[in-house]
């Protein structure tokens, strides 16, 4: 039996997988509303607009920096049912690392084994592990192992303590030897050389997406954050949702629905939704997430040295773990002569770079990149900005894949898709849209929500 073709769906959430889900339901004529906190849609993966001068106020720059892998095979197919696919630019930019003072390429092959710093037989030993990892098919042999233990071991301590802890503990901070080397994998297996960009900004396909669902008579309430989600009445088989909201402007108000469907971090939505069993409670409403900070500029010149798009920030005593240049992938010319550039980091959620003013992050962040690029100077900043967001990089520890909610939920009409369900992945936009396309089809059919 499948559920009645009219159900009237709530979504909650309008980043990559909220919207993804309220399209395919919108696609099947059901009546859906998406309900958006902020006033764009996107979440994580939202730009802005850097150059507004230009036609059209320019392209999107994504807040935080995103590109697509060649196996992101779910959303580079959702791009092109968008139309967007002739704007993915692909190409190969160059990721390097800082390491005692200086530049170097070790994140391939070639690079790898023209990398001094390592002596030759740590190189192999290292490119050897590296190939292990790529060729795996599935994350089985690393279950119940961190990724610090099981790197060390594998790599030797001198190659994993130069290339890879620093880069664990940047990330990860004291969460750093807590981290499952299931994770390590899937970063290493799914991950190609080759790196896409959608030259409008992603920005440009969640827009694209609302304005789909709408014309499919969808709706999609931007700017209307989600207080509560509770059954009215017993909870039965035909019980119907009441979900309470408030919008930008103060005003709130409650509607009915027959279904929701939470894309929300996993604890972010146990607290929105009300009556779930205690059992469930305990085990899923649980587990660390850190937030993403970026500091992005705007210069009159280019800034790393050798072209460089990516740079690991290796050495200690940076107030930032990464420095992406983006138009060294992207040109300048694109965003009116702007070379862009951000400055990354990921901390927990109560760390007090997220409360602090653009200056005051400026003002400790910008001798520290004197310090990556000698040379560089302050006056070559013409803007810049800042953001921050909570529940950004899940914290993958061995425990984790046990505590992952089923994508039914325990309460009638009630369906979970999160960026918290994707693992051994920690995210991704491709990973979200990926799920939305399976939970739609299970919400099709009502059949039982098996746990990937
Ligand atoms: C620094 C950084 C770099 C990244 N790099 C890449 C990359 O290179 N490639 C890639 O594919 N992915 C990357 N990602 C990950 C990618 O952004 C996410 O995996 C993806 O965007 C998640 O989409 P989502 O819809 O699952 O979750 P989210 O984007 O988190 O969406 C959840 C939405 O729920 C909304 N919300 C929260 N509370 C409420 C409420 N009460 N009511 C209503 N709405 C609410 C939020 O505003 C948000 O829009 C990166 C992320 C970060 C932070």
């Amino acid at each position: 039996m499948t559920t009645a073709r009219r159900t009237h769906t709530a979504v909650l959430g309008g980043g990559a997988l909220g919207l993804t889900l309220a399209l395919r339901l919108a696609q099947r004529g059901e009546p859906v509303t998406l309900f958006e906190r902020e006033h764009e849609p996107g979440g994580l993966a939202a730009g802005f607009r850097p150059a507004p001068e230009l036609p059209g106020g320019g392209p999107y720059l994504d807040r935080f920096y995103h590109h697509l892998f060649r196996s992101d095979t779910a959303i580079l197919a959702l791009i092109e049912e968008m139309g967007l696919s002739p704007q993915v630019r692909w190409d190969s930019p160059k990721n390097m690392v800082l390491w005692q003072g200086k530049f170097w390429q070790p994140y391939s092959a070639a690079g790898l084994l023209r990398f001094p710093p390592l002596p030759l037989i740590d190189r192999v030993r290292m490119g050897a592990v590296l190939a292990f990892l790529k060729a795996c098919p599935n994350e089985r042999p690393f279950e119940g192992h961190t990724a610090a233990q099981w790197l060390r071991r594998a790599m030797g301590a001198r190659g994993f303590g130069i290339l890879w802890e620093p880069l664990l503990r940047a990330k990860f901070g004291a969460r750093a030897d807590d981290i499952a080397m299931s994770w390590f994998w899937s970063r290493i297996h799914c991950r190609s050389f080759s790196l896409g960009y959608l030259d409008p900004g992603h920005q440009a396909l969640y827009d694209r997406m609302v304005a789909e669902i709408t014309r499919l008579g969808g709706t999609v309430r931007l700017g209307t954050a989600v207080d509560e989600a509770r059954l009215v009445g017993e909870a039965s088989a035909g019980s119907r949702w009441s979900v309470a909201w408030r919008d930008g402007t103060g005003v709130t108000g409650t509607s009915r629905f027959d279904r929701v469907a939470s894309t929300l971090p996993v604890r972010v939505g146990a607290r929105i939704i009300k009556g779930l069993p205690s059992e469930w409670v305990a085990r899923h409403d649980w587990g660390d997430a850190f937030g993403a900070h970026c500091l992005v500029l705007a210069l009159d010149k280019p800034l790393l040295p050798h072209g460089a798009y990516w740079l690991n920030v290796n050495d200690p005593g940076y107030p930032f773990l990464v420095v992406v240049e983006h138009t060294n992938y992207a040109p300048a010319s694109m965003y009116g002569g702007r070379h862009l550039v951000y400055l990354g980091n990921y901390h927990p959620m109560d760390h007090p770079l997220f409360g602090r003013d653009i200056d005051s992050v400026k003002a400790e962040f910008l001798p520290a990149l004197a310090r990556v690029v000698p040379g560089f100077d302050t006056s070559w900043v013409r803007e810049s900005w800042m953001f921050g967001a909570p529940y950004a990089q899940p914290i993958v520890t061995r425990e984790y894949a046990a505590r992952i909610p089923p994508r039914r939920g325990p309460l009638p009409g009630l369906w979970i898709g999160s960026m918290f369900q994707v693992y051994p992945q920690d995210r991704g936009q491709n990973y979200s849209v990926a799920l939305a396309n399976r939970l739609a089809i299970e919400m099709a059919t009502d059949a039982p929500g098996r746990q990937a």
